[in-house]
């Protein structure tokens, strides 16, 4: 997996302070999309074990609510396994962080893969320009939902973290 940027103190990609872990890869090239630089997933830095300390590093601070996995797309092929094992340690080493994904992926799909069972709340869908409404919370186009991912494994219908 390779990755572009970790970002520290995050207020904007989910509650709380968090550290961000923006990966390379995307095959969803929405129009307009902002961070076009992420989609080749060839393109950025290595992700290994240094990397994984400094997001550990901030996880063990507490006033950091948790990692917020976003890109790219965390569930690009190239990334989908590496996340998987990650958010696992995250979880175990990290109990009470919260773990918040960004897909282009709709939760459809993503509520039938294993990652969906070690997030917490998860962004879904494309952004879709004509969507555009700068109004909403976390999220960029009305389309996509910002959904509590154990509640509505749970209940098997969708349950939105906000409006
Ligand atoms: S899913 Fe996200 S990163 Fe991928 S093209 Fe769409 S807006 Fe950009």
């Amino acid at each position: 997996m390779r990755y572009h940027n970790i970002t520290k103190d995050d207020m904007l990609n989910g509650d709380g302070l968090r550290v961000v872990l923006w990966v390379s890869g995307c095959s969803h090239h929405c129009p307009e999309c902002q961070n076009p630089v992420t989609w080749d997933p060839k393109e950025g830095l290595l992700f290994g074990e240094k990397e994984k300390e400094e997001l550990f590093t901030e996880l063990a601070k507490p006033y950091i609510s948790g990692i917020t996995f976003s890109g790219g797309d965390p569930l690009h092929a190239a990334n989908e396994a590496e996340i998987l094992a990650l958010a696992k340690d995250i979880r175990s080493r990290f109990p009470g962080k919260t773990i918040w994904m960004y897909t282009g992926y709709d939760w459809e799909y993503v509520k039938t893969r294993e990652v969906a069972r070690w997030i917490d709340v998860l962004v879904d869908g494309p952004y879709k320009k004509d969507l555009r409404d700068t109004q909403l919370h976390w999220r960029g186009s009305s389309n996509q939902h910002v959904i509590e991912v154990p509640e509505s494994l749970a209940s098997g219908k969708m349950v939105l973290h906000c409006a």
